[in-house]
């Protein structure tokens, strides 16, 4: 079933683990994605990156993730991620998605506090939940090279304020993970992310969760991290498992090996996550 996003990481924060923010950027991940929360009976939360938007639509994932939800038990909730242009998150919230969040993370305190104000203004009129970034996880949105990292650590000073001024519902902090794929297991600020954690009432999120090493992920998720992007490793889980005897199988059997890759990828995940089943007492 397809259920806010809000009361989703509230059962998150109250049960003291995270959901996963699977991305999806074409069907075979959407089934992918949907199959292992499906198999673990657990929540999801899918989510559709502006950047991905060339390659699948915002009017196009609503209708299909809205399909596979209706046919799911489990709460799906769906999610636009890494807005950058107000007229597009405005498209994503109209086409029925429960949340969605601004991206102002590069632009200066005030700016960023502005943006994310009226994104929350539109939003919560219409019962959409929004997250929004403070300090700014860099790397890339997309599968690029994190050579060029600009990742900027979150001050529990700003993390407070920003959270105060803009009304909004969940916070992504920036504690040591970028996006894209390590040359290393990068060095996560816990003591960071506990000083965050106890002056910030509304669930915190993080980004960049691929490849941080499932030690430090799941040391997050109990100091505080409702909800864990995951973008990178589904698309390398997608890539590995179709690697071999390329050339010599059919693009039905790739398809189908690319679905299992993502499907087992978060699968793993969801272990790492702490990831509970809010009606399993
Ligand atoms: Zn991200």
């Amino acid at each position: 079933m397809l259920v806010n996003t809000k009361q989703m990481l509230e059962a998150a924060k109250k049960g003291n683990y995270a959901v996963p923010g699977a991305n999806v950027f074409n069907l075979e991940s959407i089934k992918g994605v949907i199959g292992a929360a499906r198999e673990k009976n657990l929540p999801l939360m899918v989510c559709l990156a502006e950047v991905h938007t060339p390659e699948l639509g915002i009017e196009e994932t609503a209708r299909i993730v809205k399909y596979y939800a209706k046919e799911s038990e489990q709460e799906i909730a769906l999610h636009f991620d890494h807005g950058f242009t107000p007229e597009l998150i405005r498209q994503a919230i109209d086409a029925g998605f429960t949340s969605v969040m601004v991206d102002g993370s590069s632009l200066p305190f005030h700016e960023n506090v502005e943006k994310t104000k009226e994104i929350v203004e539109y939003a919560h009129k219409k019962g959409v939940t929004v997250e929004a970034e403070i300090g700014h996880v860099g790397g890339g949105e997309s599968y690029l090279d994190p050579e060029d990292d600009d990742t900027m650590l979150t001050t529990v000073e700003e993390a407070k304020e920003f959270a105060r001024l803009t009304g909004v519902d969940s916070l992504a902090v920036s504690i040591g993970t970028a996006h894209g794929e390590y040359k290393g297991t990068p060095h996560l600020d816990f003591e960071r992310l506990q000083e965050i954690a106890d002056c910030v009432e509304i669930p915190l999120v993080l980004h960049g969760g691929s490849g941080s090493g499932d030690e430090n992920l799941t040391k997050a998720v109990k100091l505080g991290i409702c909800k864990v992007n995951i973008c990178t490793d589904l698309m390398i889980a997608a890539r590995d498992y179709t690697k071999e005897g390329y050339g010599e199988r059919s693009y039905y059997d790739s398809m189908t090996l690319a679905q299992e890759g993502i499907k087992d990828c978060l699968k793993h995940y969801y272990d790492v996550f702490l990831t509970k089943n809010p009606s399993e007492k």
